[in-house]
């Protein structure tokens, strides 16, 4: 590798900061250029009076090999969810954990009529059959919709409406379960090894820790400035095969900048614009979350736990205890919960609050959330590509861009946080390989 090339990461999303990192620790000459006054792309939070809000709801999956990889865990102090989940209808609450790994929810587990007790051996089924299948051949071989291979394995319409549609509708955003079944394999064969966190701090300590370890490396980033053309010399410079791009910098200051290579992180349409691939997925799958308050020790008493919607009604699909996961997230004086709808739904704010404490009333009769307080309503058209079955077969690679310019971002692996990692590495992997 010649002394020192330069390489522009146009985006400070996960997949850039990992990408910046990994390019700065082999000797390359990294500037990481990020549209936004903060790095984190989908992945930030806002503090506002003591509060945390995540933008849009989301959670730290432990298991994630990525994870492991890329992140000092025990510096985000993380505050985990109990394993398994509260399924609500009205008038009734019942309680789904994993008996493996909360024994004390046992009881509660197996009681459990929300699901039926073939459904309860099958997950233990399931759960041995995908610990003994390798995490890197998740996404190979034959796929299809998730409520089809739930049907398939044996699972109850029960199971599948009560649980497995809100539960992983709330992590694919698609209560249909018409998202591909890798999904699915993945983040159960994870769950079932790790545990679902937030750091104390808000979901924006992740992107943070990788923006100082990015640095640290020797990476420079710079916030505030948008890569918005790049245009590729492939004409080669004296007889030797040395490409270079040029970048054009939109900030404070307009510029433009020559570079070896570029890895374009940003958000899939914007890659899409970048690079003219077709191939980026850009149909995507949004969600609203509404953040409340409540006095404080009005928790909702899930043990930890999400609370499911059961019904697929105009409610929302969950409700999360933010501050008896995470008591950083709110003041001491208050209780802090958001609810998740799915899509784009067809409602205001105010309509969305009500909507909420309908459900919460309904849920819990013996209480009254008359008091419940809207405090932020965080709107996310773009959350995640849309992955019906098959579509991680023609993804593109980091290589697809070709001359120079490389592509990271969760459009090349799948939409989580453990895609974007993984992007990350694998992109600055091939531009250091080429370099060299
Ligand atoms: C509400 C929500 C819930 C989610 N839930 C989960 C979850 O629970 N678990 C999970 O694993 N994943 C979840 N995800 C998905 C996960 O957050 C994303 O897949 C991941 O963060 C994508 O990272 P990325 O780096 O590929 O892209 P992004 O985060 O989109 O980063 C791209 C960056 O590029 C910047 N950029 C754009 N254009 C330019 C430009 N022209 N020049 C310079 N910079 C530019 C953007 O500002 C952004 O910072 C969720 C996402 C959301 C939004």
């Amino acid at each position: 590798m010649s002394r020192h090339p330069t390489v522009v990461v146009a985006g400070g999303g996960l997949a850039g900061l990992v990408a910046a990192r990994h390019l700065a620790e082999a000797g390359i000459d990294v500037r990481l250029y990020e549209r936004r006054d903060e790095v984190g792309g989908r992945v930030r939070t806002i503090e506002r009076d003591g509060y945390r809000f995540d933008r849009g709801f989301q959670v730290l999956i432990t298991g994630y090999p990525a994870v492991r990889e890329e992140l000092g865990l025990e510096s985000l102090a993380l505050r985990r969810f109990a394993p398994g989940a509260v399924i609500a209808r009205p008038g009734r609450r019942s309680t789904l954990s994993d008996p493996l790994r909360d024994p004390k929810a046992l009881p509660a587990t197996l009681f459990n009529t929300d699901v039926t007790l073939g459904d309860k051996l099958r997950v233990l089924r399931l759960r041995r059959q995908l610990a003994a299948t390798d995490l890197e051949t998740m996404f190979e071989g034959p796929d299809q919709p998730i409520g089809d291979y739930l049907r398939e394995q044996g699972f109850s319409e029960r199971f599948i409406s009560n649980f497995a549609a809100p539960f992983y509708g709330g992590i694919t955003l698609d209560r249909s379960l018409e998202t591909s079944k890798r999904i699915f394999e993945y983040t159960f064969r994870t769950l079932s090894s790790g545990s679902i966190a937030v750091p104390a701090t808000g979901m924006a300590a992740i992107p943070r820790q990788l923006e100082t370890r990015a640095i640290a490396a020797g990476a420079t980033v710079e916030t505030g400035t948008a890569v918005t053309g790049l245009e590729v010399d492939g004409a080669d410079r004296n007889g030797a095969s040395h490409r270079s791009v040029t970048c054009t910098l939109e900030g404070e200051t307009d510029r433009t900048l020559e570079a070896n290579a570029v890895v374009v992180a940003t958000d899939p349409p914007t890659a899409r614009d970048l690079t003219g691939l077709e191939g980026i997925p850009t149909d995507g799958k949004g969600c609203v979350t509404q953040y409340y308050a409540l006095p404080a020790k009005s928790d909702l008493e899930t043990g930890r736990r999400l609370v499911l919607n059961a019904l697929e009604d105009a409610g929302p699909n969950q409700i999360v205890p933010h501050s008896a996961v995470a008591p950083e997230y709110a003041p001491e004086d208050a209780t802090l919960l958001s609810a998740t709808y799915l899509g784009a739904p067809d409602a205001d704010d105010e309509t969305l609050g009500e909507r909420t404490r309908q459900a919460l009333g309904a849920w819990y009769p013996e209480r009254v959330f008359d008091h419940l307080e809207v405090l932020h309503t965080e709107w996310v058209p773009f959350a995640q590509f849309a992955q019906p079955p098959g579509i991680h077969d023609s993804l593109p690679g980091p290589r697809s861009p070709d001359n120079g310019v490389y592509l990271a971002g969760e459009c090349t692996k799948w939409s989580s946080i453990q895609g974007a990692l993984e992007s990350g590495q694998v992109a600055a992997d091939a531009v250091i390989r080429d370099l060299s």
